[in-house]
């Protein structure tokens, strides 16, 4: 039986009174959440906050990229070692908001992947097509494809320890969200794809939803056979609601 997770991806919002608040407010309302993995990834400089306000607390932390590079000179960027140095779990890796606006593509978000296990964190790789490639009928070969480049170049144990997060481009952040069938044919392909390389990792991995989930249509969505719980955005800036779908998880 898998555990759920739900993340929260805070994007590049807040400030450091804000987060505060928000996260004191997460640490009072988790114990009520019940058996959810909960984790927020938050922007690297507030990394630190983060840490010392949820050491201690069942919530885990983690930050939305990272550098493919374990050193070296490239201005800007932020390695793994920095992340664990902080005391991350999580890192997102290949984000639609990366691959589209920061010219991510498949052979990179692969390289960040090794990266970041390599360093001891968990990758939570995000895969999902657009509305165009969807209307096309190709969701599940181009969510296929971003999994292959990952699969080829680390290899099915990678995903031992990494979290797979199906996020249709076409639902994030416009208020649209696939049908609760709709991401369950979508995750089911997922783990099949993942099947054929080690069985046994494939029926363990959690693979989340994500595009905008908010606590209303949580519950439906997690209920579905190979839907592992939510990587959540614009929702999980507001504490009662980012809660409330934690809780939805819980069922
Ligand atoms: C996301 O940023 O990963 C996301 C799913 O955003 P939203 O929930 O706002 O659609």
């Amino acid at each position: 039986m898998r555990q759920k997770l739900v993340v929260g991806n805070w994007k590049m919002h807040g400030n450091a009174a804000d987060n505060r608040l928000r996260l004191q407010a997460l640490v009072a309302g988790c114990p009520a959440v019940g058996n959810v993995g909960i984790a927020v990834c938050v922007p690297f400089p507030y990394l630190a906050q983060a840490q010392s306000l949820l050491a201690a607390t069942p919530v885990a932390w983690g930050a939305q990229t990272l550098s493919e590079h374990a050193q070296g000179a490239f201005t800007g960027e932020v390695s793994v070692a920095m992340l664990a140095d902080f005391g991350c779990r999580y890192v997102i890796v290949g984000h639609s908001e990366r691959r589209t606006l920061y010219g991510e593509t498949d052979p990179l978000v692969a390289a960040k992947f090794v990266a970041a296990h390599a360093g001891g964190l968990v990758p939570i790789l995000c895969v999902g097509e657009t509305l165009a490639q969807r209307d096309a009928g190709e969701t599940v070969q181009v969510v296929t494809a971003q999994l292959d480049a990952v699969l080829d170049l680390a290899g099915a144990s990678c995903f031992s320890k990494a979290v797979v997060a199906y996020e249709p481009v076409w639902a994030i952040g416009t208020g649209r969200t696939a049908s609760p069938s709709q991401a369950q044919e979508v995750h089911a392909a997922i783990r099949a794809r993942l099947a054929e390389h080690d069985p046994a990792i494939a029926s363990a991995v959690q693979i989340l939803y994500g595009g905008s989930v908010k606590a209303q249509s949580a519950g439906e969505i997690f209920g579905q056979a190979d839907i592992d719980g939510g990587l959540v955005g614009g929702a999980s800036l507001v504490m009662d609601e980012f809660l409330a779908i934690c809780q939805a998880a819980n069922r």
